[in-house]
């Protein structure tokens, strides 16, 4: 798959059902001309059907999981299957955000298996992973991101990761309004790229999807996306306002 422009919004623990259908209309008619980027919607897993259902007549709008069991199904009360979440007609999965390995300790190896059972269901991941504030501080934020890469992905077939997304999100952009300048957020998804290049193959690290999430906006997007090796963002506060969230489609 070549690589496409992609503006997703992670919705976290936010709106009620009738707030995430005022949200999505906004942005279905706010977004109408772009046509060229696929716009995909994170809501919590309440109203992940009702938002799939409301997209059932567009063209480049797409719905996924902010989250997923590691397990395929059984005993294991209050979690969400990756069956049940295409179920509903869903097609995208959220892996290892900073907020689920942070307040819910979730670990490389977790992460692993919940993206076995995302490639089981013919699903795609997103990837999460980036370097905490003290990392960047002391200078070991391209170490960080390497063992967050090699811990997760290098066991999978190459054939499935060009089909990956993946999503850099440094931990301390996330929610703060501080947002990685272009340069450090080109820099960091040029060494990602070479990353996958040496565990997999070049081919596979100029085709794959790289995604910038924290603390991007309206207002900073458009410096972001034109970075060379940034396909698009992952977008927490910023896509709660349907005028917001247009706005960084309308950035490329
Ligand atoms: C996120 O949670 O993935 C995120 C990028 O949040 P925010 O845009 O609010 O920093």
């Amino acid at each position: 798959m070549n690589r496409q422009k992609i503006v997703a919004g992670n919705w976290k623990m936010n709106t009620s059902l009738k707030e995430a259908g005022a949200l999505v209309e906004g942005i279905i008619t706010g977004s109408k001309n772009k046509n060229a980027v696929k716009k995909i919607f994170f809501p919590p897993f309440t109203f992940l059907k009702a938002v799939t259902d409301e997209l059932i007549n567009t063209d480049h709008f797409f719905t996924g999981a902010q989250n997923c069991s590691e397990h395929e199904k059984g005993a294991y009360t209050g979690e969400i299957s990756v069956g049940m979440i295409k179920s509903v007609g869903a097609k995208y999965v959220l892996v290892g955000h900073s907020e689920r390995r942070i307040y819910f300790n979730e670990t490389s190896a977790q992460l692993k298996n919940k993206i076995e059972q995302v490639l089981k269901n013919e699903l795609t991941p997103i990837f999460c992973f980036g370097e905490k504030l003290e990392e960047r501080k002391s200078g070991k934020h391209f170490e960080t991101v390497k063992t967050q890469l090699n811990e997760v992905l290098k066991d999978f077939d190459k054939n499935k990761i060009a089909n990956f997304i993946l999503a850099y999100e440094p931990v301390w952009a996330i929610g703060t309004g501080e947002t990685a300048t272009p340069h450090q957020a080109q820099e960091m998804h040029a060494f990602v790229r070479k990353c996958i290049g040496e565990m997999f193959d070049e081919t596979i690290a100029s085709q794959i999807c790289i995604l910038y999430g924290g603390s991007c906006n309206a207002q900073n997007a458009k410096e972001l996306f034109a970075c060379a090796d940034v396909d698009g963002g992952l977008i927490g506060g910023a896509s709660l306002k349907a005028d917001d969230f247009c706005k960084i489609v309308e950035s490329f």
